[in-house]
């Protein structure tokens, strides 16, 4: 008895538990994703063809939209969209404060302006309450960022959207499944945007992207765009761009949509038993769910004054850890032109600086999840 608490203790304090595992969830499908590489190999089906489309109508259906438009990345997906939409010059749009480079970088390439809008202090997606003293007569469209897997009010964003006439455009880059009173995220507003970057909830072994919409003429405008402006061969109606899902990603992504409802249950289950471990100690914030959605956990967020000294700690102890983001979107030095102060977006400011991801994957077990809770707790006693 004693001999095998000891053989636990020498595993745990030996743990090594990187950030994400990729590696663990291809050899948990190996097989599949093996002969579905070898089918695209031996077609020689690389550009276009049935396994792109098949990915497209599998998609499509699972998530229950009419139309999935694959394209070569997220950030392409957003920037499509709104060119689609005819927002270009002299427009404004607004995006969330905190997000990733795409949600703002998008805006600028198609011309407009990007309007950041403050995070809400508990949800720490877009403050709704902000949204409309940042609306001019140039806003043309929101892009709500469901950050961490975590839903925006889609009840009140659709609302100020549609009082004031503007576009909705949700960046669901990190909200595959998740859903707002029952509706998932990107079937709220004209269009919405997936990345299917590797270590994203539905991830290829490479860039990949998507759009959905249940408009159909709006679908085949962005498919158009993103083939060079022709829907059929050298007949290109306008000039586009070139941003096409390869055939190995479509069907690597094929295999993946299977399995992402249990490994989308997987996060959920493994949040819960982070929260139920971490909850009441003295020192951290743990992550909150709003109520009446389904939070998919694309990342497991706390806050801390202690982030440097927690994720040295931790490092130390094998866990491997992140930020996302160290720099929110206004205070990068891309966007210094626009001459914004950290005190124009508070909670922004002071978040880039207390947030820490902890590992999150399907993958993790509840040994690795209390170990992980266990080292923090530990930090937390020495610390005090
Ligand atoms: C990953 C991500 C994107 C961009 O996706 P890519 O496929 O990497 O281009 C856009 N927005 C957010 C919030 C993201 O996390």
């Amino acid at each position: 008895m004693l001999e095998t608490q000891l053989d636990l203790f020498e595993k745990l304090s030996s743990m090594n538990i990187p950030f994400v595992d990729l590696k663990a969830q291809y050899n948990s499908i190996k097989y599949d994703i093996d002969q579905a590489i070898e089918e695209v190999l031996e077609t020689t089906a690389f550009i276009g063809g049935r396994v792109v489309s098949d990915f497209e109508d599998q998609f499509a259906k699972a998530y229950g939209v009419k139309n999935c438009v694959s394209v070569a990345n997220g950030t392409d997906s957003l920037y499509i969209i709104m060119k689609m939409l005819g927002i270009g010059k002299g427009d404004e749009v607004i995006t969330a404060a905190n997000s990733w480079i795409s949600s703002s970088e998008t805006i600028t390439q198609v011309g407009a302006l990007p309007v950041f809008v403050d995070i809400d202090p508990k949800f720490y997606s877009i403050d709704e309450t902000l949204i409309e003293q940042a609306i001019t007569p140039r806003t043309k469209a929101i892009i709500p960022v469901h950050l961490q897997g975590q839903m925006c009010n889609m009840d009140i964003i659709m609302d100020i959207a549609n009082r004031h006439g503007i576009y909705v455009i949700e960046d669901c880059a990190q909200s595959h499944f998740s859903e707002f009173r029952g509706i998932r995220a990107g079937l709220h507003g004209i269009a919405a945007s997936f990345s299917f970057y590797p270590g994203k909830n539905l991830g290829a072994y490479g860039d990949a992207g998507c759009i959905i919409t249940n408009d159909d003429s709006f679908a085949e405008k962005c498919k158009m765009f993103a083939r060079h402006g022709a829907l059929k061969k050298h007949q290109h109606r306008i000039e586009g761009v070139n941003s096409r899902l390869d055939g190995l990603q479509a069907a690597i992504l094929s295999v993946k949509l299977k399995s992402i409802g249990s490994w989308t249950d997987k996060r959920i289950a493994n949040a819960a038993l982070y929260s139920s471990n971490l909850n009441g100690i003295h020192g951290i914030t743990i992550p909150q769910v709003r109520p009446e959605t389904v939070h998919t956990f694309h990342l497991y967020v706390i806050r801390t004054h202690h982030r440097e000294g927690l994720a040295d700690y931790l490092k130390d102890k094998g866990i491997e850890t992140a930020v996302h983001y160290p720099t929110a979107l206004p205070n990068l030095e891309a966007y210094k032109y626009m001459g914004h102060r950290p005190s124009d977006f508070p909670i922004a400011s002071e978040f880039q600086n207390q947030i820490l991801s902890l590992p999150m994957y399907p993958e993790l077990t509840e040994l690795m999840i209390d170990y992980v809770t266990d080292c923090i707790k530990d930090f937390f006693q020495k610390v005090r």
